[in-house]
């Protein structure tokens, strides 16, 4: 998935068109490459067609002559909040250089994602990605906060020259400064020292305060703003309405997480439309719901006439309920104009409303050496925000990771707090990867995740889940020594901790007399030692004494080690968790320092 669309492509010779090929993306091409299959021609010069695609679009791919680009665009560069992502694809696609970013480090991303997709490597020259901090204008985007007023150039340039910024959280998830690169040039105190910019995280509309320091806004969808109004109300007079009641109370409108009134105006055409334009939810409740509720300023009258006391902040009340309701930081305001009558409230909440539904990535990293993790997996990593996995696992991929992911490393036995704390993070509307080295559902994370959801009654929608295949254990070894999986093999891990050990005799005993090729995972560890003998044993039963077999110790990590033997030998040499043991089967034979099954061609 591309971090931002629209998006199209560019090309203007057949190489180009060949190098972006593979993307899943509108390819415009001139009149000369009309038989490029599934491109769009364009008419004309495509500097007369560019400025449509500018305007349409929120990034250009090209695959020309970084030089001919910067000609191309240069008379259509207006600001960076405007203009779209520029990537620069060379035509052996090798590279793919971000040339400008668009906003909010939407440039990065898409560059990362057409490397990706490609297996080209990106270019990145932006402050955030050489100086490895993270960039405060994208900060809250995984939260669904809304950027707010500011000078966010200012910040940015602040933090290119090494300045401090100061950050002032007043409000939403503070999770992310708990995982901030060692070096990351934010202060979260008042020490005296005078900033080079200041940060406000709240839902307090931006008082930006006079000085020469730049400041700049976040905004955590906090506010839910309960609203009651006679019939007929039009959109307009509610929209100045509530603006005047934020405005007095100093409050900003990227704030506000919804709007909510009584059930008997769900239809009500102004609230409706309200809603509509500033992009909110809008929900209604019954009156005995909100009779239940206490206020501040119940009123008879509206009881006599709706059947509850307070609409506008009990509504209020109860939408911030479910986001833990904190206090009502505006009680009733009543607004008049001709015959036209409103009321608003405002609740604030602990946490803030995130409206991205979040989603459950199960990963499997491979083995260990980062080339062997696949492109698709690669890709999850980079754009998930947080990352829940086994220490040692999350230290392999450690390169791959980008300032601002939260990364939350688990002991080796707390699998299930684990699956709970990524849906946990899911439900708070993140992407979330839940990372298991190998592939994700041989002995990984996935199916406890998946159990875990189906517990908590998952409706198989949000959070979203999607599987990442890794390359196993098992077939990093096999590779190491060509050929033994070549007839059917079946894997058995020795450890008896949730599995029984008779029912681990019984399947040891099943796949030797069946002939099967055998990956023994978990194999043995320092405090069990019995189940190995056990197993060569019964393999023995049923199998000639020189078999081969293979230990294969950390295979694509630092310190790999394989080792060819035999089923007799097997005991003779260390065996750890780090192994993974291959026993062939009645045919496998040993060729220099291979193994091949035959097939039986
Ligand atoms: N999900 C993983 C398996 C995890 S179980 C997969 O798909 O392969 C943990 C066991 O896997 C270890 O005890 C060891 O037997 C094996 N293992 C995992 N990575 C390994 C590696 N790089 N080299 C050898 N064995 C490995």
């Amino acid at each position: 998935m591309p971090p931002t669309h629209p998006l199209a492509t560019l090309a203007v010779s057949p190489q180009g068109a060949q190098v972006l090929a593979p993307l899943p993306l509108p390819l415009h091409v001139p009149p000369s490459l009309a038989a490029t299959p599934s491109a769009q021609v364009y008419p004309g010069a495509l500097k007369d067609f560019l400025p449509s695609l500018w305007r349409e679009n929120e990034g250009l791919i090209f695959a020309l002559a970084v030089g001919a680009v910067v000609r191309l665009i240069a008379p259509l560069l207006q600001n960076k909040a405007t203009d779209p992502a520029v990537v620069v694809v060379d035509l052996a696609g090798k590279w793919a250089l971000c040339l400008s970013g668009g906003h909010q480090g939407q440039g990065d991303r898409l560059t990362e994602w057409v490397a990706e997709q490609l297996g080209a490597e990106a270019i990145l020259s932006g402050a955030g990605q050489t100086l490895g901090y993270v960039p405060l204008d994208t900060l809250g985007e995984p939260w669904g906060w809304r950027r707010g007023a500011g000078d966010w150039t200012g910040i940015s340039a602040a933090l290119a020259r090494g300045e401090v910024v100061q950050v002032i959280q007043e409000g939403g998830d503070p999770l992310w400064q708990k995982h901030l690169p060692p070096e990351q040039p934010l202060s979260f105190e008042s020490d005296g020292q005078k900033p080079g910019g200041r940060l406000w995280i709240t839902p307090r509309s931006a008082a930006l305060e006079p000085g020469d320091r730049p400041q700049a806004y976040w905004h955590p969808r906090l506010l839910w703003a309960g609203v009651g109004c006679t019939r007929g109300a039009g959109a307009d007079f509610l929209a100045e309405s509530l603006e005047a009641v934020l405005a007095q109370f100093g409050l900003a409108q990227a704030a506000l997480a919804g709007l909510a009134s009584l059930d008997l105006k769900a239809d009500e055409a102004g609230l409706l439309e309200l809603a509509a334009r500033l992009a909110l939810p809008f929900q209604t409740f019954a009156p005995e719901v909100l009779k239940a509720i206490p206020v501040p300023n119940p009123s008879e009258a509206v009881n006599q006439e709706v059947g509850t006391p307070s609409v506008a902040e009990a509504a209020a009340i109860a939408s911030a309920a479910p986001y833990g309701y904190r206090k009502l930081r505006v009680a009733k305001q009543i607004y008049k104009a001709g015959a036209e009558a409103c009321t608003w409230a405002i609740a604030l909440a602990e946490r803030e409303f995130n409206p991205h539904p979040g989603a459950l990535w199960l990963v499997g990293s491979g083995p260990g050496a980062l080339d062997q993790l696949t492109v698709a997996a690669r890709s999850a990593l980079k754009q998930a925000q947080v990352w829940i996995g086994y220490g040692l696992y999350l230290d392999l991929l450690a390169p791959l990771r980008r300032p601002g992911q939260i990364v939350e490393a688990y002991p080796i036995t707390q699998e299930r707090q684990r699956c709970q704390r990524a849906i946990e993070l899911a439900q708070r509307g993140l992407n979330v990867a839940v990372i298991s080295s190998g592939d994700c559902g041989v002995y990984g994370m996935a199916g406890l995740v998946l159990e875990e959801l189906q517990q908590q009654g998952w409706d198989g929608k949000t959070p979203a889940v999607e599987v990442f295949p890794g390359i196993t254990a098992l077939q990093a070894a096999a590779a190491k020594v060509g050929a033994p999986l070549m007839h059917d093999f079946c894997s058995i891990s020795l450890s008896d901790l949730l599995t029984p050990r008779e029912k681990i005799l019984l399947r040891l005993e099943a796949a030797a007399q069946a002939d099967f090729v055998t990956a023994l995972y978990n194999p043995q560890s320092q405090t069990r030692v019995q189940l190995i003998r056990d197993c060569q044993t019964i393999f023995l039963r049923w199998r000639a004494p020189e078999t081969p077999v293979v230990l294969a110790r950390s295979v694509y990590r630092d310190g790999e080690q394989i080792t060819c033997t035999t089923l007799a030998q097997l005991l003779t040499h260390p065996i750890d968790m780090l192994t993974v043991v291959l026993i062939g089967n009645g045919a496998t034979r040993r060729y220099q320092d291979l193994l091949i099954t035959p097939r039986g061609y």
